[in-house]
């Protein structure tokens, strides 16, 4: 039996819809991956916030386009299912990626209300697209090299505490941070409290970039510092990128050094590694090597706690798990 005929035995419904969530990247054609304009080209109907609609107007002809305004994220999610259960192909279209804060949360939440499963005969595709993040970095250089994290500074759906606590965390950890929906006509203080809470743990100098518009006509780019960063022209369509401890700003562009400099000494474009470490090795002070240097300080876990500002629990677990626990020290190569 051919499995076409299984199938069709097994009266699995054939996939008649489809809800496509199609990312268009910072707002400039060039920036659209050819997925997301083949996805708005096999569509039947476009559903989207006005602007995002203009900027695929050469795609949409003869198609039905639902405008919506940005506040009406559930009904463009209950519209989408609306239409995709008569069958129709439907792109909701987000900037940046449709899954950064844009119509993929919300999509998900009406279609399992609405009873829908992976298996139902509605089919679900995520169309992935440069997020503001990457799109705002590649603008000023490259701030996002080491570790990072993006915080929605809108308290419309999030509590104020929730996003408090968030910014103080990435902030006392030097995490390189990006901030979304930094001010708007209405919440313009929230940019001022995040700064407040970012000033009791970084050094007021540190490099902040605010890319307005990006990649769109209007776009404008502003270097700032921390203490500063209130005082910036900053609005709804801006994104807001704050350095960690080591970013730096030399000759326009802002930098996050990667971490060669703790392995490599380069001097007249010669590289050599520095005393203790090794290429394509965890570096001395990795965890395999901070575990030798805890164990041989013969400082207590409080002690310690102090010293690495960790918590003495996981010290004190850390160095009960002894040295056999130590993964032997692989030879991969690091990329
Ligand atoms: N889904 C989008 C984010 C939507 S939230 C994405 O992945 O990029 C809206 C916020 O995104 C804005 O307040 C702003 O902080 C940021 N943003 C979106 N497009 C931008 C652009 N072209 N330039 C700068 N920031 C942008």
């Amino acid at each position: 039996m051919s499995d076409i005929q299984t199938y069709a035995q097994t009266n699995a419904p054939a996939k008649t819809g489809k809800i496509m969530l199609v990312g268009l990247g910072p707002g400039a054609v060039e920036h659209m991956t050819g997925r997301a304009r083949a996805a708005i080209a096999e569509a039947d109907t476009i559903i989207g916030y006005v602007t995002y609609v203009r900027l695929v107007a050469d795609l949409i002809d003869g198609k039905e386009v639902i405008k919506k305004s940005m506040t009406e994220e559930l009904d463009r999610a209950i519209e989408a299912l609306d239409r995709a259960k008569q069958g129709k192909k439907v792109a909701l279209i987000s900037s940046g990626d449709a899954g950064v804060y844009g119509m993929a949360g919300p999509t998900f939440e009406v279609l399992f209300q609405a009873g829908w499963t992976p298996d139902s005969d509605i089919e679900v595709e995520i169309v992935p697209g440069a997020s503001a993040l990457n799109t705002c970095a590649a603008l000023v250089g490259a701030p996002l090299t080491h570790d990072f994290c993006a915080i929605s500074l809108s308290d419309l759906l999030t509590p104020w505490p929730t996003i408090a606590r968030r910014l103080d965390a990435v902030a006392y950890s030097d995490f390189v941070v990006a901030l979304y929906n930094p001010k708007s006509g209405r919440r313009t203080r929230q940019i001022q409290e995040a700064q407040r809470i970012f000033l009791r743990h970084r050094d007021p100098n540190t490099p902040v970039a605010i890319v307005k518009s990006a990649f769109r006509p209007k776009q404008r780019l502003e270097f700032t510092t921390l203490e500063k960063m209130a005082e910036a022209d900053i609005g709804m369509l801006s994104t807001v990128l704050i350095g960690n401890s080591n970013t730096f700003i030399q000759g326009g562009l802002m930098v996050t050094p990667r971490g060669y400099a703790n392995k490599y000494d380069v001097a007249e474009g010669e590289r050599s590694t520095k005393g203790g470490e090794q290429a394509g090795r965890s570096l001395s002070t990795g965890l395999n090597g901070w575990l030798e240097a805890i164990r041989e300080s013969g400082k207590s876990a409080a002690e310690l706690a102090v010293e690495y500002r960790l918590p003495e629990d996981y010290i004190a677990a850390a160095l009960a798990a002894g040295p056999e626990e130590d993964i032997a020290e692989s030879a991969e190569a690091e990329a």
